[in-house]
């Protein structure tokens, strides 16, 4: 009796098909349920919670967040988009996006606490650092976070554009100077008054405001 209920309990269906999951191991330490058909994977919470515990101190310490630029060869999986429900207690799938050239989506259960994985999610949050901080991830801040870094990469990516590579980079080495500096708005002053100056000097012509003629 009590075996069947063992087997009974260990046998769980996977979130994005009708398949069964099988039980598998993941980097030789970390239990998980791999579905053969999507080859997703789920991990449950206390699988993942007894591998962080288990982690040197300085395991998984560098964290790069993700942008727009990154992994431009990676092709989410095509189970990606689609919902599911949490194999072990049947509550929705919460989702939290992963912004990189072609993003997608972890998905986590607010209930329980296991963890989805689509076919290469896992490996692309290895090479971020973020899959020791899975719980960070659906966090209000972490997305905050993410999106300020975003718009970090979009204003480099367009100041490299304008200026060209070169300049642009004498300008992000002078602006980390000055950003530990305590008077480096002083510099930025200065900056800002040799430009206008010059403005002043020899106005930019306007296209779209046609010269008034007195
Ligand atoms: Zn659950």
């Amino acid at each position: 009796m009590n075996q069947q209920l063992q087997k009974k309990a260990t046998k769980m269906k996977s979130p994005k098909c009708n398949c069964e999951l099988q039980p598998s191991i993941l980097n030789d330490v970390i239990s998980v349920q791999y579905c053969p058909e999507s080859q997703g994977f789920w991990i449950s919470s206390i699988d993942y919670e007894g591998w962080l515990r288990i982690l040197p101190n300085w395991y998984g310490e560098e964290v790069t967040l993700p942008h727009q630029y990154m992994f431009e060869d990676f092709k989410p999986s095509a189970y990606d988009s689609k919902a599911g429900l949490c194999p072990e207690c049947g509550f929705y799938l919460s989702r939290a996006k992963i912004n990189i050239k072609r993003p997608f989506y972890v998905e986590r259960c607010m209930n329980c606490g296991g963890i989805w994985f689509d076919n290469g999610e896992w490996e692309i949050l290895e090479q971020l650092g973020l899959h020791t901080r899975i719980k960070e991830i659906f966090s209000t801040r972490w997305q905050a976070q993410v999106r300020h870094n975003q718009h970090e990469v979009t204003a480099r990516v367009s100041l490299m554009e304008q200026l060209g590579e070169e300049i642009a980079d004498y300008i992000f080495q002078l602006a980390d100077i000055l950003e530990d500096h305590p008077h480096g708005d002083a510099a930025a002053t200065y900056l800002f008054r040799r430009w206008e100056k010059k403005r002043k000097k020899f106005p930019a012509k306007n296209p779209l405001k046609p010269e008034i003629n007195n």
